[in-house]
C-alpha cells in the first residue's frame, strides 16, 4: 500500500480519483466495443454519443444559455490567445482590442494578439506585483473595441476577478483557464470563455471555447481552418481528429461533478477549503499570503515564508510528507497550493497541519 499523495501542481493537475479509476476501469474495453476508447473512430456513433452527452452535461451544470456553443480545439489555452483575435478582431489588424494585465497569462495574451488586433492594456497590476486586480473605470472600455479580454484566475499570484466588468456593446472575454467549474458563472455576461482543460476539466493539449453565436462571424478568411471558430461549430468540433481521450475524460469529470452536487456545491466547498489556508496566513506571521485579501483565488493559494532557505526546505518536506508539487511558479518563486475542484478537504487540512507543524519546528 502506498502513502497517499495530495497532487498540489498547478497543471497539468490532479483528476477526481474516481475518474481515474473509470478510466482505467474502462480502458481495454470501452462500455462492450472490445476496443479502448482511444481506438474508436472520432466519427463513430459510440464517439458522437461522448461529445453530445460531454455538451449536454456541461450546459446542464452551467446553465450555458442557448445562444452559446461549446467547442473543443486544439492548442490548450494559449492557441486561443491567437485564436481569440484572429477570430474576433476580424479582418482589419488595426481592430483594437483592450486587455486587463492582471498577471503572466495575460501578459502573454497581449503578446500573442499584437499581430492581429491593435493591442490596448488598459490596467495593469504590474506595479502591485500582480497581488491584486486594478479598479476597471468603465470610461476606459472603449465602446469601438473589438472586445475586453481578461483573466478571470490569475494562476501565478494567486488572485481572481470576484465581479466582473460591464463591457457595454464590447464583448468581454476570459481565460478561466484555471477556475472554469468552480465556481458559479453568469456566461450571458461574455461574448467567449476558454480554459486549457488541464486544471479542472481533463488532460492537457486542448481547450474549451464556450462562444455567442453572433461572434462566430467575423473571422477574415486568412483565420486557419482550425482555429476558425465558425468552421469549428459548424462540424461540432470534428473538423480533423480531435483528441477523443481529453473529451471522454471531460465527460467523466463532469459526471463527477454532477455526482458532487453540482457547481453550487463544489464552489462552497471551494470557499470552505481556501478558507483554511487563509485562515492560516492572516493569523501567522511565519507565513505571509502573496494576494490580496479582496482578490483571493479559491483555486491558487500563494504564499511566502520568511527566507527562500525555508522556502525551500517547506517543499523539500512536503514532499516527503505526501504534499506534492507546492513550490510556487519559477518566474515568481515561494509556496503555491493549486487545490482545484478534484483536491478533497482531508487534503487541503492535512497540508494547513503540515504547516503549523513546519512553523512550530523551524519558524
Ligand atoms: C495554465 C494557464 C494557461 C496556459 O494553458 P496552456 O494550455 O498551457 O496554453 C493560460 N491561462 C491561464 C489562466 C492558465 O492558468
Amino acid at each position: 500500500m502506498t502513502q497517499q499523495v495530495y497532487n498540489f501542481g498547478a497543471g497539468p493537475a490532479m483528476l477526481p480519483l474516481e475518474v481515474m479509476q473509470q478510466i482505467r476501469e474502462e480502458w481495454l474495453d470501452y462500455r462492450g466495443m472490445g476496443v479502448s476508447v482511444i481506438e474508436i473512430s472520432h466519427r463513430c456513433e459510440q464517439f458522437d454519443e461522448i461529445i453530445t452527452s460531454t455538451q449536454k452535461l456541461f450546459r446542464e451544470l452551467t446553465g450555458l444559455p442557448d445562444n452559446y456553443r461549446i467547442l473543443f480545439m486544439h492548442g490548450g489555452a494559449r492557441m486561443q490567445f491567437a485564436a481569440v483575435p484572429m477570430n474576433l478582431a476580424g479582418r482589419v489588424t488595426s481592430r483594437k482590442a483592450l486587455y486587463c494585465e492582471t498577471g503572466n497569462f495575460a501578459k502573454i495574451a497581449a503578446k500573442d494578439a499584437a499581430p492581429f488586433a491593435a493591442v490596448k492594456t488598459i490596467i495593469s497590476g504590474a506595479d502591485s506585483g500582480y497581488t491584486s486586480i486594478p479598479a476597471l473605470s468603465s470610461e476606459l472600455i472603449e465602446q469601438d473595441a473589438a472586445y475586453l479580454h481578461l483573466t478571470s484566475n490569475n494562476t501565478l499570484y494567486g488572485t481572481r476577478w470576484n465581479n466582473f466588468p460591464d463591457g457595454g456593446d464590447v464583448p468581454l472575454i476570459a481565460d478561466m483557464t484555471s477556475e472554469l467549474l468552480s465556481r458559479q458563472i453568469d456566461f450571458s455576461k461574455f461574448g467567449l470563455v476558454f480554459a486549457g482543460l488541464q486544471k479542472n476539466l481533463g488532460p492537457s493539449g486542448m481547450a474549451m471555447v464556450i462562444v455567442r453565436d453572433d461572434l462566430l462571424e467575423h473571422a477574415g478568411p486568412q483565420v486557419p481552418i482550425l482555429m476558425n471558430y465558425q468552421q469549428c461549430a459548424r462540424d461540432n468540433s470534428l473538423t480533423n481528429t480531435t483528441n477523443t481521450f481529453a473529451i471522454y475524460a471531460i465527460r467523466l469529470v463532469l459526471e463527477w461533478q454532477k455526482k458532487q452536487g453540482g457547481i453550487a456545491a463544489i464552489e462552497q466547498r471551494n470557499l470552505r477549503k481556501s478558507a483554511l489556508l487563509y485562515a492560516l496566513l492572516d493569523e501567522s506571521d511565519f507565513y505571509t499570503g502573496v494576494a490580496h485579501p479582496d482578490h483571493r483565488s479559491t483555486m491558487n493559494v500563494t504564499f511566502r515564508l520568511p527566507t527562500e532557505a525555508l522556502e525551500d526546505r517547506f517543499v523539500a518536506q512536503a514532499e516527503a510528507d505526501g504534499l506534492y508539487a507546492l513550490a510556487g511558479h519559477r518566474s515568481v518563486g515561494g509556496i503555491r497550493a493549486s487545490i482545484y475542484n478534484p483536491m478533497p478537504e482531508a487534503g487541503v487540512q492535512k497540508l494547513v497541519d503540515f504547516m503549523r507543524n513546519f512553523m512550530r519546528t523551524q519558524g
